[in-house]
């Protein structure tokens, strides 16, 4: 029997999740420094560049750099081994983020201090709580004026669903903050203005909040508001409770800013030893426990091409039980093969290496000769259960795509379902239309476009796409469908998705309401009954 239990102990695998600009791509490079990960904090501006325009993501694609598309960080901190699951910054590719998450055992949900709680980080959020994972709070900027901490622990309350558990609390009246105070330690740090390290820890100031040292660095009036906010906190918030956190019902919220450093080693260090290690996983032969003896992961992220000189393709997994070794032999659930794992690559921010061996909880790129698919199950030989299925993102933009030129239609097949594969775009096919075209559902414009670059540029086809005027998409479910029968769906389109289930495209929600009225006997599901 293999002992895994101190290599799963040691594990942490999460994804930062938060709206565009709360300061996510400085938190990461933040922690990795800590965990001595990167050399220089270079590659933020190149991934910046990937959320402002088309033109510069496609500039970055061309070369891909790993810090561009990797999908996992590593490093090592204090004994612990933290994967961060990286996801794409700009919102147009949710869909990849919706996918990482289910790799995560853990989330980090960024807030802007100044913003609170923000589209993005609410849709987010809500695929963390579907996945019951626990969801760790940075309020970050807090070098900057910023909310009330009551009321954005009222807001994430009101809009997310979840109560807040303040691990340190910020220092200052009317948004102006100067530093934190840590509850668990009774201990305030303050801002250093120009300092080096942007942090520094009062030496002297351990005690109680209404301690007389920490009144007279903090001033009268500052000190007065603090102890009220502690008094309050203490009395009417919740108590601490670490199974309510890790059953997502709880979050610990903690503040501090990305970009000097504020509270940033204090969150790491209270968030690796709070977030679970790797946890099991649902399948069909019912729980798999991260120390089976068997190996067992499934393939979240699928990026094709990333090496314009090799078009290699490669499959992200994570592992979930069992330990992984280079070169071993695992069967492919959904193909029914036997796969050697030849050459498989880890990353370390900006650099690829060939790995040995790897354990649950870790991510690993397999050089993919095409046949795995986003959700697969890949196991010892000898096994034969199967991940739950991902979840499917329903799209709210569709358009119809053909190749320019009908002699490049077999190129123009293969890149569609490639991208189909790497969930690119969902596509649907609309049985009686007279040309070879598809129909593409994204979430965000940019999957459009990125789309058309990639075809032209990876397989060399130029296409026509038509945007449609549809927002909706609905899988129906009922006895024997027969869509012709289908009232009040002259506005709409009948198609079929990757697996020929019937699908109805519909202008808007309005519309949807009025076509579920006149049918009652079919269910109109937002994703596939058997997804
Ligand atoms: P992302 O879009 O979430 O990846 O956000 P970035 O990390 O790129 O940050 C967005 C902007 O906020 C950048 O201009 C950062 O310099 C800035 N930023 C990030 N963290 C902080 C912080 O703690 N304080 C302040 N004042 N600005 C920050």
């Amino acid at each position: 029997m293999l002992n895994l239990a101190p290599e799963i102990a040691k594990r942490r695998t999460f994804a930062i999740i938060s709206h565009p600009d709360a300061g996510k791509t400085t938190l990461t490079e933040k922690l990795l420094l800590y965990g001595g990960a990167i050399r220089l904090a270079g590659s933020v501006k190149a991934r910046k560049a990937q959320k402002h325009a088309v033109s510069d993501w496609m500039e970055i694609e061309k070369q891909r750099g790993i810090s561009v598309t990797s999908s996992v960080l590593q490093f090592d901190y204090d004994g612990y081994r933290v994967n961060i699951l990286d996801t794409p910054g700009h919102q147009d590719f949710s869909e990849d983020t919706y996918r990482t998450l289910m790799a995560a055992d853990s989330a980090v949900m960024l807030i802007d201090v100044a913003k609170g709680v923000e589209d993005q980080t609410k849709k987010l959020f809500q695929v963390c709580k579907q996945r019951g994972i626990p969801v760790f709070t940075f309020i970050n900027k807090l070098d900057r004026f910023g909310r009330n901490p009551f009321e954005l622990m009222e807001e994430i309350e009101k809009v997310l669903g979840i109560r807040a558990y303040p691990m340190n609390w910020p220092i200052g009246i009317d948004g102006n903050y100067s530093g934190i105070y840590i509850r668990k330690y009774a201990q305030i740090e303050l801002f250093e203005r120009g300092g080096v390290h942007g942090q520094w820890i009062l030496p002297s100031t351990q005690g109680s909040v209404d301690d007389p040292a920490f009144k007279e660095i903090l001033g009268d009036d500052v000190h007065q508001a603090l102890c009220d906010d502690i008094a309050l906190l203490d009395m009417a918030g919740d108590e601490f409770d670490f199974d309510k956190v890790a059953g997502g019902e709880l979050t610990p919220m903690f503040f501090g800013s990305a970009m000097t450093n504020f509270g940033v080693k204090l969150f790491l260090e209270n968030f690796l030893e709070l977030a679970p290690p790797p946890m099991p996983r649902v399948s069909s032969e019912g729980l798999i426990n991260p120390d089976e003896d068997n190996f067992s992961a499934f393939v979240f992220k699928i990026q094709a091409n990333m090496n314009p000189a090799h078009r290699d393709r490669l499959a992200f997994i994570r592992i979930c039980s069992g330990k992984f070794e280079r070169g071993m032999t695992v069967y492919h659930a959904q193909s029914g093969k036997l796969v050697k794992l030849a050459q498989p690559q880890q990353f370390l921010a900006q650099e690829r290496t060939i790995i040995e061996e790897a354990y649950p909880g870790d991510i690993v790129g397999l050089f993919d000769p095409g046949i795995f698919g986003i959700g697969d199950t890949l196991c010892q030989e000898g096994s034969s259960f199967k991940f739950q299925d991902f979840p499917v993102f329903p799209p709210e933009q569709f358009a119809r795509v053909q190749a320019k030129d009908t002699m490049k239609r077999k190129q123009f097949v293969k890149g569609m379902t490639q991208l189909t594969q790497e969930g690119a775009v969902q596509i649907f096919r609309q049985p009686d239309y007279p040309v070879e075209s598809f129909i593409i559902g994204v979430v965000g414009t940019l999957q459009f476009e990125v789309l058309e670059y990639r075809l032209k540029h990876e397989y060399g086809v130029d296409i026509l796409m038509n945007r449609l005027p549809y927002s909706v998409a609905r899988w129906l479910k009922g006895d024997n469908i027969d869509v012709k029968s289908i009232k009040n769906m002259d506005n709409g389109l009948f198609v079929q998705d990757i697996k020929d289930r019937p699908v109805a495209l519909i202008s808007n929600e309005w519309q949807l309401r009025w076509v579920m009225e006149r049918n009652p006997d079919i269910e109109f599901l937002v994703v596939p009954h058997d997804a």
